[in-house]
This record gives C-alpha cells, sequence and structure tokens, in this order.
C-alpha cells in the first residue's frame, strides 16, 4: 500500500508536469473508488487547470483553478500515469482506468487502480479542512518533523502498541506498515511496547528514524512490492534498504538472529528480537 514516501514522489513528479496544464477532455470509468461514483467528476473537471499539488500524509490535493481541490488517496493499490503528447506509454487497452484526462495540449493524466480502495473527489478548498477524510489527519512528518516531546506527548496514556501507534493516521499522517516497521528496528524499540510506556529516551532516537527513514525513502522514489508505480510507471528503489519488512526468517543484518513476523492489530509487523529488546540501552554490559 502506498504510503508517505510513494504518494510524495508521485506529488513531486506531478508538480513537475501538470501545474498550469488545462483538462480538454475528462472521463471516467463506470466503477465506484470505494463506495464514491465518478459520474460527476468529469464536468467539473473539463476546463479547469491544475495548479501545484500538494499532500498531507498519505492524501494529495489536486488543486484547480477554480477554488476547488481534486483530493486523491492511492488506497491499496492506485496510480497516476501521465504521458506527455508525443509518448504512446498509455494504451487504451489499459484495464482499471477510472479517470482519463487529456490536456489541451495532448498529454494525459490517467489515474489506474485495480482494487478500487483509492478515493477521487472534488472538494471546496475553503472546506477542504473540515472534510471527513482530512480534518483528523495529524501532522506530516516531513513538513513538520516530530520531536521526542512532540510524540512523548502524543502518545500520553496510549495502551495501544508502538508500531500501531505509528500507524495512527491522526497521531502522524503518512507512516505505513512497511516504514512502522522499519522506523522501530532502526530505533531499536520493541513493537509491542504500549506507546505511553515508550520513553523519552526511546521516543529520542525513534523521532529522528522517521523523518530519516522517510526522507530516504522519498529520496529512492518509495518502495514497490506488487502495485505501486511512480507516474512513469517505474517501481520504487527503497526496497534494497529494508531492514527487516518482509525479511521474516532471513538473517537480521546488524545481528544475524533471524527476523521475525507477528500480526499485530490485524497488520504483519516485522523486528529482530535481539535487536529491539526492551530497554536494550539499560541493559549494555556494565564497565569491567
Ligand atoms: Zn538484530
Amino acid at each position: 500500500m502506498p504510503e508517505l514516501p510513494e504518494v510524495e514522489t508521485v506529488r513531486r513528479m506531478l508538480a513537475d508536469h501538470i501545474p498550469g496544464r488545462r483538462i480538454a477532455n475528462a472521463n471516467v470509468s463506470r466503477h465506484r473508488l470505494r463506495s464514491e461514483t465518478l459520474a460527476g467528476l468529469p464536468h467539473r473537471l473539463e476546463g479547469r487547470a491544475f495548479a501545484a499539488p500538494r499532500r498531507t500524509g498519505k492524501f494529495l490535493f489536486l488543486d484547480l483553478d477554480d477554488g476547488h481541490t481534486l483530493l486523491s488517496h492511492l488506497g491499496m493499490s492506485g496510480r497516476w500515469l501521465f504521458a506527455a503528447a508525443s509518448e504512446d506509454s498509455l494504451d487504451a487497452e489499459m484495464p482499471h482506468v477510472h479517470l482519463r484526462l487529456e490536456f489541451a495540449d495532448r498529454s494525459r493524466l490517467w489515474y489506474q487502480d485495480i482494487r478500487r480502495f483509492g478515493m477521487l473527489r472534488i472538494v471546496p478548498l475553503a472546506r477542504l479542512s473540515d472534510d471527513p477524510s482530512v480534518r483528523l489527519l495529524g501532522p506530516d512528518p516531513l513538513e513538520h518533523p516530530p520531536t521526542p516531546g512532540s510524540l512523548l506527548d502524543a502518545a500520553h496514556r496510549s495502551r495501544v502498541a508502538v508500531k500501531t501507534f505509528l500507524l495512527d493516521q491522526r497521531k502522524l499522517a503518512g507512516i505505513g506498515n512497511i516504514y512502522a516497521s522499519e522506523i522501530l528496528h532502526r530505533s531499536r524499540v520493541d513493537p509491542r511496547r504500549p506507546a505511553g510506556a515508550v520513553t523519552p529516551e526511546e521516543w529520542s532516537r525513534i523521532a529522528p528514524e522517521i523523518t530519516r527513514v522517510l526522507g530516504d525513502a522519498v529520496s529512492r522514489m518509495g518502495t514497490t512490492f506488487s502495485t505501486y508505480r511512480t507516474i512513469w510507471n517505474e517501481p520504487g528503489q527503497y526496497g534494497d534498504q529494508l531492514l527487516v519488512y518482509d525479511r521474516a526468517g532471513q538473517p537480521c543484518r546488524s545481528c544475524g538472529a533471524p527476523v521475525r513476523r507477528f500480526v499485530q492489530a490485524g497488520r504483519a509487523t516485522f523486528w529482530c528480537p535481539d535487536c529491539q529488546r526492551r530497554a536494550a540501552t539499560a541493559r549494555k554490559r556494565p564497565k569491567a
């Protein structure tokens, strides 16, 4: 599932290509995304031009020149695909395309979504912060990097496991299952610890890893397991940087012990029990 780094990669690429382009034609499929029909989109989009796209967490805001934004979430398998006028990379027979935009200069922007958990919706910019999908989102960790103190406050009295806490979009917007495991491994924190019991010292390791892991993943265009692609239909390149995610049974890259997988709140967690022992730093061997 696309997380912050994948969505930010898409945003940056769209920012290079769509601002100022005017939509000449818009066509939608007859399918629904989540529960929403797309039938109303074409007449709202035709004739409009895009401004610079923005993002909070996993949501993209493709602002239009009429005071509205096209709110987009990639869900499990959504992709924005772009082709310049001279390119024939978008094939009319391509399946699962739910929105086809053709610009006045004949370049094209398509939205493809195999599993249809994504979202496309027009929202007035003046009401965006009240939108039910957006209003509960916590801070975006690239825009507002978390500090040990902000995380300690956000987790105050929380009894959910720290891995599950990191996935809570109301606390931090954008971290998903891949990067939560990676952040906790690099911070050497046990993913099962109740978030409210994580110590200030542990948050001081977690906070910089959130920014570092997400930033590194953005610089490598995200991680592709199955469906995520950039707007040029390329896979992300962060997969070979993963230390624990999807590596169950393989040796930990730090200590050699087997990486473990277990299910937490319905989601797979990957970790190294040796490196992420509870209060690992407190158990350093005393000086001889
Ligand atoms: Zn290890």
